[in-house]
């Protein structure tokens, strides 16, 4: 639905004589493809008003975006007065496609999305060995566009999520807890020599969560948020004014490894007391663990289910006393951590995301307690902490609704599309 602008977004200025006229084109053209994509059904007459660029140029650059199949019209829109309606124009869904991928510990999931960010169809693979994963993803990614009968030229790009630090200079994932990948590797440079042209982007699968979570999910009105996913590391994603934050190297947002104890256990990071390792999930279970072999009374079974968490959400919610105290303990580990980047960043909200959400609302309701306790000068309802909405599919979403976002400000990344 078409939303109203409340300010206004400028035209590229007009060049002065040694100003390439070709780059100022190029640049108007990005600018009405990011409005189109932004507002999903708009006039030329609103883009026109938006943009300050004349009703004419508007006519003639969204007509190269015709051409180009990037664009189409779609029947009347909503008109404010009793004239004619306007036509609108929309993203042609069928314009390209842009693949994404999760990475986890032993699988990837793979899907493809059209140019409006739909899902066309992918799914999960094992993966076996970590060394061939360029050749599993590509393979995977080849057998998809034939089992959709889409040509391979439309594909636009590739955005892998990956749970770990990644160094965006040298493109290579240098440290993950959940990876066993080696400190070379060189995965990257293999789909690069794959796909030529063809951008492919890494990035932090918390920050793709998050992304998601802003586009599609729960946090559609915050433009700063931290996204905290605690599964078997905690990770995080921060979005800074709507945009994915990774720092100068992409090494930011990394709070799983913020020390919350200075005398804790040692890391395999090389510090002491990190918040992963005080309130991460592995850490939790082996709490329980521990007590309950030590004789501790619970109503938890001695030996912990392969997924225990809904035996401990139901021993929580019946008032154990083991498990009250030790998700009481956890929840202010995590509202330690929390509570430092709120410190930093002052975000609007914290969302909670990843297999931490099956311990259910009534331990959502202990850390927000927790949370608050901590930061009495911010008002409730100026700082939600809540959990993610988003199902399974969160990180291959959010990669490629970034992914599609960032063809708007560069539309030279579709010229082997167009050439099509
Ligand atoms: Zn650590």
């Amino acid at each position: 639905m078409l939303k109203r602008p409340t300010s206004k977004i400028s035209a590229a200025a007009f060049p002065d004589h040694s100003t390439n006229l070709l780059l100022v084109k190029q640049s108007n053209l990005s600018l009405l493809f990011t409005l189109i994509q932004k507002y999903e059904r708009i006039s030329r007459a609103q883009l026109a008003e938006m943009t300050q660029l004349s009703p004419t140029t508007v006519s003639t650059l969204t007509d190269e975006l015709l051409s180009k199949r990037l664009i189409r019209e779609t029947g009347a829109g909503v008109s404010e007065t009793r004239g004619r309606k306007p036509i609108m124009l929309e993203i042609r869904p069928d314009g390209g496609y842009v693949a994404a991928a999760e990475w986890m510990n032993d699988r990837f999931s793979l899907f493809l999305y059209d140019l409006q960010g739909n899902e066309v169809g992918g799914g999960e693979s094992i993966i076996k060995d970590y060394t061939q994963i360029a050749d599993l993803l590509s393979r995977r990614l080849d057998e998809l566009v034939a089992e959709y009968g889409l040509s391979a030229a439309k594909l636009v790009g590739l955005c892998i999520g990956i749970p770990g630090l990644i160094d965006f200079e040298h493109q290579r994932v240098i440290q993950s807890t959940v990876l066993a990948i080696e400190r070379d590797n060189n995965f990257y440079e293999q789909l690069q020599v794959r796909y030529g042209a063809m951008p492919i982007m890494l990035g932090n699968q918390s920050s793709f969560y998050a992304y998601a979570e802003q586009a599609y999910g729960a946090a559609k009105a915050y433009k700063d948020m931290i996204f905290i996913d605690s599964n078997v590391g905690i990770g995080a994603g921060f979005l800074l004014d709507g945009k994915i934050f990774t720092g100068s190297r992409g090494l930011g947002g990394e709070i799983g490894h913020m020390t919350i104890d200075r005398h804790g256990p040692r890391c395999k990071c090389g510090n002491r007391g990190c918040l992963e390792l005080m309130a991460g999930l592995p850490a939790i279970l082996n709490k329980l663990q521990f007590a309950i072999l030590s004789g501790r009374a619970t109503s938890l079974q001695p030996q912990l289910e392969t997924n225990p968490i809904p035996a401990i959400r139901s021993a929580f919610e019946q008032g154990d006393l083991l498990v009250v105290e030790v998700l009481d303990e956890m929840a202010r580990d995590l509202a330690f951590g929390i509570t430092n980047v709120v410190h930093l960043i002052n975000p609007e909200a914290v969302m909670i995301g990843g297999r931490i959400t099956q311990l259910g609302d009534a331990f959502l309701r202990l850390l927000q307690d927790a949370v608050a306790e901590k930061l009495p000068h911010i008002p409730p309802d100026k700082l939600a902490v809540r959990y993610s909405e988003l199902q399974e599919d969160a990180v291959t979403r959010g990669a490629s609704r970034y992914l599609l976002d960032q063809i708007g400000s560069n539309l030279s990344v579709l010229h082997h599309v167009w050439s099509e």
